[in-house]
C-alpha cells in the first residue's frame, strides 16, 4: 500500500497544482482526504473521489503503480509499443494492454496543440493500408493499379510540418487522416492549421495546387528531384512518413484504418519530442492523461463499446 501511496500522489501532483479540485463541483481546497482508501471526499458536494476520477484511468481496476509503469515503458519506447509486449511487462491481460495503450494514444491526441504552423511549413500525404497482395498464381494476378480493386479501407495521412532551425528537422507535426489526397482536403487543413504568411512546401501532385491561392508556396517534382538547386524539398514530412510506416511494419504489424488518427499522432507525438529526455516526456505524459476525461471510444471496449465513425478530415 505504501507503494500505491506514492504512486497516488505522484499522479496527483501531475494532475492538480497544489490543492485538488473536485471533479464533479470543481471546488478546489483541503478536501477530507482518506488515507486508507487514498480518497477525497469534497468538502461542498461530498463527492468521493480518486486520483483517477474523471481522467483516461477513471473506474481503475489494477493497482495504480501498473499504470505508472505502463506509461513509463509507453513513454520510453521510441517508435511506440506493441499492446503485446506491454502485457508481457506488467504481467497483464493483452486486452487490458491494449485497451491502456490506446487510452494513451487518445489522451495524446485530444490534448495536442492544434495552433496553427508557421515559419516555413512542409505538406505531404501518405497512403496507409493500400497494398494489395498479388495472386498466389500468376494466372490469377489482377492490374493492382485500378481503382476498381483498391482495397476499401486505404487511407492517406496527410502531416503538416513546420520545420525548425536549419538543419534541426522538424518542429511540429500535425496530422490527418483522409480517404484520398484531394483539393478540398487540403485546402480545409490549410485554412485551419497554417498561419497567414507562412511559405509552404508541397510536391507536385495536384491537390496541392490549392495552397497557392493563401500563401507563398514552394513546389518540388519528385518525377525529377527531392530537393531542388533552390534548396526546395519536403524532405522532412518524408521523413516523417518514414518514421511512421517504420512504427506499422516494425512495431505495431498493422494500423487498423479505424485508429490511424492515433497511430499518426503518436509518432508524430514521438517525432516532436524526439529530443526532449524521458523523465520529461514521461512527466508530460502523465499530465496529458490526467487533464483528459474518462475514454468514450476505450471505456468498455471489450465488452462491445468501439469507435463506429472514423476520424476523417
Ligand atoms: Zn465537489
Amino acid at each position: 500500500m505504501h507503494g500505491e501511496r506514492s504512486a497516488c500522489l505522484l499522479f496527483a501532483a501531475a494532475r492538480w497544482q497544489g490543492d485538488p479540485a473536485c471533479p464533479r463541483c470543481e471546488v478546489v481546497g483541503k478536501h477530507y482526504f482518506h488515507n486508507g482508501r487514498l480518497q477525497w471526499r469534497c468538502k461542498a458536494c461530498r463527492y468521493v473521489f480518486s486520483v483517477t476520477s474523471g481522467t483516461v484511468f477513471a473506474h481503475h481496476k489494477l493497482p495504480l503503480n501498473l499504470y505508472l509503469g505502463a506509461l513509463l515503458l509507453f513513454s520510453n519506447s521510441v517508435k511506440g509499443i506493441p499492446a503485446l509486449r506491454l502485457a508481457r511487462e506488467l504481467n497483464v491481460q493483452y486486452k487490458t494492454a491494449f485497451v491502456l495503450v490506446h487510452k494513451m494514444r487518445e489522451a495524446m491526441l485530444i490534448q495536442r496543440d492544434e495552433s496553427p504552423l508557421d515559419g516555413e511549413v512542409e505538406m505531404d500525404g501518405a497512403y496507409f493500408n493500400g497494398h494489395i497482395r498479388p495472386a498466389n498464381k500468376k494466372v490469377n494476378r489482377i492490374d493492382r493499379r485500378k481503382a476498381k480493386y483498391q482495397r476499401p479501407d486505404k487511407r492517406v495521412v496527410i502531416t503538416l510540418r513546420s520545420r525548425g532551425t536549419k538543419g534541426c528537422g522538424g518542429r511540429r507535426t500535425l496530422t490527418f487522416v483522409a480517404r484520398s489526397e484531394n483539393q478540398i482536403s487540403v485546402a480545409k487543413l490549410a485554412r485551419k492549421y497554417i498561419a497567414p504568411g507562412t511559405t509552404v512546401f508541397a510536391d507536385e501532385a495536384p491537390a496541392y495546387d490549392v495552397l497557392s491561392t493563401h500563401f507563398v508556396t514552394r513546389r518540388i517534382n519528385h518525377q525529377e528531384e527531392y530537393r531542388a538547386d533552390d534548396g526546395t524539398n519536403t524532405n522532412t514530412a518524408e521523413g516523417f512518413f518514414l518514421r511512421l510506416r517504420r512504427m506499422q511494419y516494425g512495431v505495431s504489424h498493422h494500423f487498423s484504418s479505424m485508429y490511424l488518427d492515433l497511430y499518426a499522432n503518436e509518432a508524430a507525438y514521438r517525432e516532436d519530442n524526439r529530443r526532449r529526455a524521458n523523465g520529461t516526456i514521461f512527466a508530460q505524459n502523465l499530465t496529458l492523461c490526467a487533464a483528459t476525461a474518462p475514454s468514450r471510444e476505450f471505456s468498455g471496449y471489450w465488452q462491445g463499446n468501439h469507435r463506429v465513425v472514423e476520424q476523417l478530415v
